[in-house]
């Protein structure tokens, strides 16, 4: 087969970036190892990209929400590196985690007996502090189906660990009581947000997952954590128009007089929403290239007023500092990373 042109839209990947995040995420975390969430394809950056540049930084424990992203991820590490946060919900995913060799998260009392059902074997075991979503609930912990279990990592969740929140100590002190209760090997509680809380937050494994790829949770990390993502996009075609012309989908913008302006190839689907049209710009060389109308699936007008230079096939950047683009569009610093689309991906 010939070989693919060059694109017209690329995702460049800082791997020395990804890499420093995670070793000072590893170091903030004290006395625990930091792990990596890795679940929506590594946050939308590309499992195949993400994982190699964790795990030769350090990293040792890999962790996806569905069961559907295990093969990719156990392609790239040892299986037993693996956790399923979603855990299993049918007999087919007990003998799916058996024959892969990765853990079940177990998130409730029947989930806990239909891995025991099926044979047991390492497990990771979610318990409930206050978040209300997965999870075996704190009055359940005395419940005899979960002795027995062979306990990997028993861990929980914190519900507001982006904030100063009461509930982060009241997590923590529930968290403290189900180690008490339950044996492990190992006791997980911080995502990102989390290892900025403290050393008694840390316990022998964090589980940061948007701080390793840029996002900035609290003010803690803001200067300690690099972007680690810089999407880039091609101008396809150059154009004049005249005052009083409107561009894209509904004419929404109007030319107030003679422009010239550059059609880009990024759209929607590639995870630039629409939520980032008016009152946003793509960038070269620090000049703002506003964008005009509507942002349409494959494409988006700027003007290229400011960079007059730019011509067809020239290289425009899309900005993807998280947290000023989410202060600007109004989607969280996830949706941004979460939303980029399988033409970004590796
Ligand atoms: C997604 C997730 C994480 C990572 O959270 P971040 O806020 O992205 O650091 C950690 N633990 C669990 C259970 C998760 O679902």
């Amino acid at each position: 087969m010939i070989d693919l042109p060059p694109p017209s839209l690329r995702l460049d990947f800082d791997s020395a970036a990804l890499a420093d995040n995670w070793r000072t995420l590893d170091r903030m975390s004290g006395a625990a190892s930091a792990g990596a969430a890795v679940k929506a394809d590594a946050y939308g950056i590309g499992v195949a990209r993400a994982v190699p540049a964790l795990s030769a930084a350090g990293a040792r424990d890999f962790y996806v929400a569905h069961w559907s992203e295990v093969p990719a991820l156990a392609a790239l590490v040892p299986p037993e590196q693996v956790a399923v946060l979603h855990g299993p919900m049918t007999g087919a995913d007990c003998a799916f985690a058996r024959v892969c060799g990765v853990r079940p998260v177990l998130n409730s009392l029947d989930q806990a007996a239909r891995w025991k059902a099926g044979g047991g074997g390492p497990c990771d075991l979610m318990v409930d502090t206050g978040i209300n979503r997965l999870g075996v609930p704190m009055d359940a912990l005395g419940d005899p189906v979960l002795a027995g279990l062979e306990i990997d990592t028993l861990m929980s969740h914190l519900a507001s660990a982006d904030e100063d929140s009461a509930l982060n100590d009241r997590q923590l002190a529930r968290f403290a009581q189900a180690c008490a209760a339950i044996p492990a090997r190992r006791r997980s509680l911080a995502n990102s947000a989390g290892i900025a809380l403290g050393a008694d937050f840390a316990f022998d494994v964090t589980r940061p997952g948007l701080a390793l790829y840029g996002g900035v949770p609290r003010a803690e990390f803001a200067g300690a954590i690099r972007q680690v993502v810089h999407p880039k996009a091609a101008i396809m075609q150059v154009r004049r128009i005249a005052g009083g012309e409107g561009v894209g989908y509904n004419a929404t913008f109007i030319a107030p007089s003679a422009m010239r302006v550059g059609v880009v190839s990024l759209g929607y689907a590639d995870g630039f929403l629409r939520a980032r049209g008016p009152n946003h710009a793509l960038m070269h060389e620090g000049a703002r290239l506003p964008l005009l109308g509507k942002v349409s699936m494959d494409m988006v007008v700027v003007d290229l007023a400011a960079s007059p230079s730019l011509g067809e096939g020239d290289w425009v950047d899309v900005p993807f500092d998280l947290p000023a683009e989410a202060d600007r569009s109004g989607l969280s610093q996830y949706e941004l990373l979460t939303t980029l689309g399988m033409r970004l991906r590796a």
